[in-house]
């Protein structure tokens, strides 16, 4: 156990913080973040702990973000070792969040106090947005958290979330974006009945075909330099009672779409009734958006990112927006760059989910330089 990040990672590994519990991981960031000139906040919304610690009062505001709770273990039974005993083997470090995302936690607290014992007095503030709730449901997380910032005035320049990024190696994909994502619940009516009477029944099955056929075919854009083509996709199809000779009254479809910055939810959202409408449908369709896509264009942040990859991991990394939303959809329509580095993510909510411990400390270093380059 030799370094500090490492050690640091191992410390949270071993509070069982499932989502939304901390489990009192914040309370040892406190700790560790007041000795360096933090100033705490911890922010309660329902059942869920957020931190927000700020070092300064000064513009530009660089702050790191990122979750301490972590998605439940799947069967023990069928992990090597426990994953709350967090365990190396082989270079790895075991344990549930070793990847996502303890150990980005970690690096930005160990990079932090690096940082601030060079330069006490940097330029603008230094912030750690924390919360305990992005793996569950995301409501008393990050979203509070900025909107309390927001109500009092505090800007964000530009957020660092340590979200595990990474393909194969540290720093290979940085994340400047996501797609949007935005989901609906269509039910189509019909008139129930029996099979052997046709004439008597609407069958709801039969209408509803050729129209999510439509839908599924339709190009909704094709896409940029940053975003693939907005696809859409139905996760779920029940109509029924079970039964061969029961026509039913209705059949309920979900469905839904990653969207890119060629297209907005309003025009799904009238594209989509277009389609249900030349099929003549009698239906009614709820739709529930959960993230707006957003792009941070090359600017400092990302300049700061590239620079500072290619000095420590000797690689130019690539600027993607693929993947499932994060808590940068929050943060971003505020307006602050936002950008996503952090560990390899290949064994991510798997069971047996490590990180290579040779990455814990660089993208340590990653992060401090980053610190140098924006705030010295
Ligand atoms: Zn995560």
């Amino acid at each position: 156990m030799n370094s500090a990040t490492l050690q640091l990672a191992c410390d949270l590994i071993a509070r069982p913080s499932i989502t939304p519990d901390d489990a009192g991981c914040q309370d040892m960031l406190i700790e560790r973040l007041q000795a360096i000139g933090f100033e705490c906040e911890t922010m309660v919304f329902d059942d869920v702990t957020n931190l927000w610690a700020r070092r300064g009062s000064a513009a530009p505001l660089l702050a790191f973000a990122g979750h301490t709770d972590v998605v439940p273990t799947g069967p023990l039974e069928q992990w090597h070792s426990n994953p709350f005993e967090p365990e190396i083997r082989d270079g790895m470090l075991y344990g549930r969040g070793a990847a996502d995302m303890k150990s980005s936690i970690a690096a930005m607290v160990t990079a932090c106090e690096r940082f601030i014992e060079q330069h006490a007095d940097h330029r603008g503030s230094i912030a750690l947005l924390i919360t305990s709730d992005e793996e569950a449901i995301a409501i008393n997380g990050t979203v509070r958290v900025i909107e309390t910032l927001e109500a009092r005035g505090e800007k964000i320049d530009w957020a660092l979330i340590g979200e595990p990024s990474s393909q194969s190696q540290v720093g290979d994909v940085v994340k400047n974006g996501r797609r949007g994502s935005i989901g609906a619940k269509l039910v189509i009516n019909g008139i129930q009945g029996h099979v052997a009477y046709p004439h008597k029944v609407d069958n709801p099955i039969h209408r509803a075909m050729p129209a999510l056929h439509e839908l599924a075919r339709h190009e909704w854009d094709q896409g940029n330099s940053f975003f693939p083509p907005t696809s859409f996709q139905i996760s779920n199809i029940n109509a029924g009672t079970g039964v061969h000779n029961v026509v039913p009254g209705h059949a309920e479809v979900l469905f839904n779409l990653r969207y890119s910055t060629e297209i907005d939810a309003h025009k799904i959202m009238e594209t989509t009734r277009a389609i249900l409408d030349k099929h003549e449908l009698d239906y009614q369709i709820d739709w529930s958006i959960s993230g707006y896509p957003f792009l941070t264009p090359e600017g400092a942040l990302v300049n700061a990112a590239q620079q500072a990859i290619m000095q420590h991991a000797g690689i130019t990394p690539s600027l993607e927006t693929t993947g499932g939303t994060s808590d940068g959809r929050f943060i971003a329509p505020t307006g602050a760059q936002v950008l996503e580095l952090g560990p390899v993510n290949e064994s991510i909510h798997k069971l047996n989910e490590h990180v290579n411990i040779d990455d814990l400390e660089q993208l340590s270093k990653i992060y401090e330089s980053m610190l140098e380059k924006l705030l010295t």
